[in-house]
């Protein structure tokens, strides 16, 4: 109730209009379907139930202006809604909706300080290994066809498949013994290849192989499996596409297969970004979900992009190492007006990590004259401007061998038999790490970085109260909708919160981290 009394309706049905046709009328306002997503999300309901709350609850009905006596609606119009909003490419509208109403609001401003991290998200497929994911694959093919063309399938069907690709493979269900399984996998793969040159046969109507999932099976197929001079077989290892083109799983082909640190899954990524300013509520500000093997640094520039469109940049971004590199530093100010703060990777050279040798930053660049001084005083012979491996500018500097080869110190410095080598990054990004690693060694940046640790709470928040570490729905873009839901959810919990006069809560320390702080 304190909802609707403090904060209104939150969405109006203007903000949902373009994604209904000008004639006729939708079953229910667009605006209190919206609000009833974020409601549903907020207590991680179903559909079933939130069409039952809306009937029976008078704190929803307040919150959505219903009288008492209004009988609800179908749970399948929460359905239609969130594939309005998916259709139209309009998942973070909930989110953006909301967060300008918090701004006339005054409860969420620009230019202040924001964090950002990500988790994992679990998608709603189970897990396959290779065998059971080739004959799903069939399976899966098969059943779409025959929900398309019955008659079609029943011609060019084998009778072994009814038996073979009847049920559900499960990993348990297939012949045991390693003889017998590659015999089992020879007689899937070769299904599988004569479904698809059934499929390219002459006869076959188009419209079966635009099936999305005759796609996903011909794109597995190709993934998996070689056929050549008529023998069939499984790609090796390094045969194999890049792990973020692979997936698991039929029923989602946007979910792949990832790592990191000690967990390994089948879904996606999503990054939160939140405010940490003392003076206001920490709100969420952007939530962007990506495919699981998306690297977090890739996503600090569409972050920060959708962060400009919303009027929301901040002037202090406070992530990890992950989201932080030599480009991002030199470009987030001049482009955005925003300083990342974190720390910096490592340099991972030997030189560095021994501790006593001469890395790269113990070099002093002379950037007007293209020079370098080694710190035993000696200059370079040759500056190289060169384009990586990774398409990256960056500068070979080569020392003269007969210099090297005469230095004292040289057992600190290069274990080349030429002169010793220094790859640099151009003078922009190259000024932006140095500054960055200088700045990491004050108390100042050491008391912002300690803000970061509070999106923790956020994000256990979301996959524990919430239901954020686990996907409801299939699919990138739905995956991203229920993302939206639930951050725009964990914003009103806090809005009402701060209304209410509660403060958030500050990172606890455990008792005993708490001696050492005051030791
Ligand atoms: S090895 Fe060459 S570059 Fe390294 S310190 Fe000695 S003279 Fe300088």
């Amino acid at each position: 109730m304190r909802l609707r009394d403090e904060l209104g309706t939150l969405y109006t049905n203007a903000d949902f209009a373009d994604l209904y046709p000008n004639l006729g009328q939708p079953a229910l306002s667009p605006w209190r379907l919206a609000l009833v997503t974020v409601l549903q999300f907020l207590e991680n309901l179903t559909d079933r139930q939130v069409a039952d709350q809306v009937r029976g609850r008078v704190d929803w009905k307040y919150a959505l202006g219903l009288d008492l006596t209004d009988p609800g609606f179908d749970r399948s119009v929460l359905s239609e809604f969130r594939t309005r909003l998916t259709q139209n490419q309009a998942e973070a509208r909930l989110l953006d909706r909301m967060l300008e109403h918090f701004q006339t609001k005054g409860l969420i401003r620009a230019r202040g300080h924001q964090r950002t991290d990500s988790t994992h998200v679990l998608a709603a497929v189970r897990r396959l290994q290779r065998l059971e994911s080739a004959a799903e694959m069939v399976r899966a093919a098969l059943n779409a066809l025959s929900g398309a063309d019955p008659e079609w399938v029943r011609r060019v069907a084998q009778p072994e498949w009814f038996e073979r690709y009847g049920h559900r493979v499960e990993d348990y269900r297939l012949p045991k013994g390693k003889a017998t399984r590659e015999a089992y996998g020879l007689a899937v793969a070769t299904d599988g290849f004569t479904l698809l040159d059934a499929l390219n046969g002459e006869g076959t109507p188009e419209g079966l192989r635009r099936l999305p999932m005759i796609k996903v099976f011909e794109q597995w197929w190709a993934q998996n499996f070689i056929r050549e001079e008529g023998r069939i077989r499984w790609r090796r290892g390094d045969e194999l596409a890049p792990s973020g083109e692979r997936f698991n799983s039929p029923y989602d082909a946007e979910a792949a297969y990832s790592t990191r640190r000690e967990h390994e899954w089948i879904g996606y990524k999503v990054h939160i970004s939140e405010t940490c300013d003392a003076e206001l509520p920490h709100l969420i500000t952007h939530v962007h979900t990506t495919n699981s093997t998306i690297q977090d640094v890739t996503s600090t520039a569409p972050i920060h992009a959708a962060l400009a469109q919303r009027n929301l940049l901040p002037e202090k971004h406070i992530v990890d190492a992950g989201y932080i590199d030599a480009e991002l530093l030199a470009s987030s100010v001049p482009e955005h007006g925003v300083n990342l703060i974190g720390p910096t990777r490592e340099n991972r050279s030997w030189q560095a990590r021994a501790g006593t040798g001469y890395a790269a930053s113990h070099f002093q660049i002379d950037w007007d004259h293209c020079q370098v001084t080694c710190p035993q005083g000696a200059t370079t012979r040759g500056w190289y401007p060169t384009v990586n491996r990774f398409g990256t500018l960056e500068i070979l500097i080569q020392f003269d061998r007969e210099v090297c080869a005469a230095c004292a110190v040289r057992s600190l410095c290069t274990k080349a038999k030429g002169g010793r080598r220094v790859v640099i990054q151009p003078r922009e990004k190259h000024e932006a790490l140095r500054l960055a690693r200088e700045y990491a060694t004050s108390q100042e940046w050491q008391a912002l970085y300690h803000r970061r640790a509070g999106i923790e709470g956020t994000l256990s928040q979301g996959t524990r109260a919430l239901g954020l570490r686990r996907t409801r729905y299939r699919g990138l873009r739905k995956t991203a909708l229920q993302h939206a839901a639930t951050c725009a959810a964990i914003n009103v919990l806090r809005a009402v919160s701060w209304l209410n006069g509660d403060k958030p809560g500050r990172t606890r320390v455990s008792r005993f981290s708490q001696l050492a702080v005051s030791a």
